[in-house]
């Protein structure tokens, strides 16, 4: 029997476990990385990722149900657990309703807290007035564990990987593809799988005279700082306090926040720092923290976190990409071309589900049919212009 051979562009959160997925059902695959897993260009770098069910959407809650399963799965291959439940509490006073009805609808209720119980629930949180839910089913993906591990597996089970290795260009063919590198050599495959994160629009449009693929989606990719903070001198430098979401008030600012061990508590807000350099990831690679931006978050752990020291003990940029309606952007382009990207900031919690999800579409399956109304990349229409607009946390 004729071994079928994919390339994954793209060794990220979706890309290295669909790279995995596919060699364990035996395809012989060739994963190329521009950087390496786990590094600080594109969106995949740092230890912990916020997982939860909760979602406006019931057709949302439903996929983020169907990550649970999948990241046990990829625990078990790996040989190691990639998520811990730690509950997460959701505090709004726009979202709550939508979100307890979606957490309904999948069979995972969720307790509504009254706004001056926020600080029982969540230790120290500031009651502002709002009510918030516990989500049960909600705490870290242990971001680097998952992508080493993957990594490990995809290159025991005979997987090639090339890390440092810049892809310029893909060839879509009817029956085959041909994938383009900086280095002017090329490999083919009767699939291409593209998941390039933040640098997927450069190979969507096509540069430097590489082909692009003849598509376009409104993507842009920003850049966004997330501040760890605790007590420097203690070996736990936070309590193990649960995920938070706190939706914005007014104009200001919502945040995301998770426990992260020796590391401190993670926090960030829902506004990116800046948006990539011509729209894509290319040569835009300062990863600098903006000092103001590491005080703003400072302060409002000072103001809103009580039980946490409010000491700044690192900061971590990376980047995400807006898919413009805050979906993700999945399916066929072509014969012989999948693409994955858009991940609007939420894409982590998915990088098992992704894996078998992206592993099916390569292998001709249609995927579920509610996700990809949703995620089809043509239901922008001509609409494929960046829409420059921001999704808050906890309002698409
Ligand atoms: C600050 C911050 C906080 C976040 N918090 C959360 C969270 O709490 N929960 C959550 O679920 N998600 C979160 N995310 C989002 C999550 O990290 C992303 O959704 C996820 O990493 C996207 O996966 P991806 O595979 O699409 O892209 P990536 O993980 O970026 O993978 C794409 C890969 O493609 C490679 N690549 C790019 N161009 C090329 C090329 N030309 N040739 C070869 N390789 C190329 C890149 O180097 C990269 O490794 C956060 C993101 C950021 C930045």
């Amino acid at each position: 029997m004729t071994q079928h051979r994919a390339i994954v562009v793209g060794g990220g959160a979706w890309g290295l476990p669909a790279a995995l997925e596919l060699q364990t059902r035996g395809w012989a695959v060739t994963l190329v990385e521009r950087f390496e897993p786990g590094g600080p260009h594109a969106s995949n770098g740092g230890s912990s990722r916020l997982w939860r069910l909760a979602d406006t959407q019931p057709w949302r809650a439903r996929s983020l149900a169907g990550t649970v399963p999948a990241m046990e799965r990829l625990g078990e291959r790996i040989g190691e657990p990639v998520f811990r439940r730690t509950g997460a509490l959701w505090r709004d006073d726009l979202s709550l309703p939508a979100v307890a009805e979606s957490l309904d609808a999948i069979g995972h209720p969720a307790d509504r807290v009254a706004a001056d119980r926020v600080g029982e629930v969540f230790t120290g949180l500031r009651p502002d007035g709002r009510d918030a839910l516990w989500v049960e089913q909600a705490g870290v993906v242990h971001a680097d564990r998952l992508l080493q591990g993957a990594l490990g597996a995809f290159r025991a089970a005979g997987g090639d990987y090339r890390p440092a290795t810049r892809v310029t260009g893909i060839e879509a063919g009817e029956s085959s593809a041909r994938v383009l590198l900086a280095d002017g050599s090329s490999l083919a495959a009767d699939q291409v799988l593209l998941a390039a994160g933040p640098g997927t629009p450069e190979l969507l449009a096509g540069s430097g005279g590489a082909p692009g693929l003849g598509i376009a989606v409104p993507l842009t990719p920003y850049i966004e700082e997330v501040v760890y903070v605790g007590d420097p001198g203690a070996a736990l430098p936070a309590p193990d306090l649960p995920g938070l979401i706190d939706c914005a008030v007014g104009d200001g600012a919502g945040v995301y926040a998770m426990p992260n061990g020796a590391a401190g508590y993670k926090i960030g807000l829902d506004r990116p720092l800046r948006p990539l350099a011509h729209g894509t990831l290319g040569d835009d690679l300062d990863r600098a923290e903006d000092p103001e931006r590491t005080e703003q978050i400072r302060s409002r752990v000072e103001r809103d976190l009580t039980a946490i020291v409010p000491r700044v003990l690192a900061t971590q940029v990376c980047t995400w990409t807006d898919s413009g309606d805050g979906d993700f952007v999945i399916g066929r382009t072509h014969p012989t071309v999948v693409l994955a990207c858009g991940d609007s900031g939420e894409g982590f919690k998915y990088a098992a589900f992704m894996g078998e999800y992206l592993a099916d579409i390569v292998e001709g399956g249609p995927g579920d049919a509610e996700y990809q109304e949703h995620w089809d990349p043509r239901r922008f229409g001509d609409a494929t212009e960046p829409s420059g607009r921001v999704s808050a946390i906890g309002r698409h």
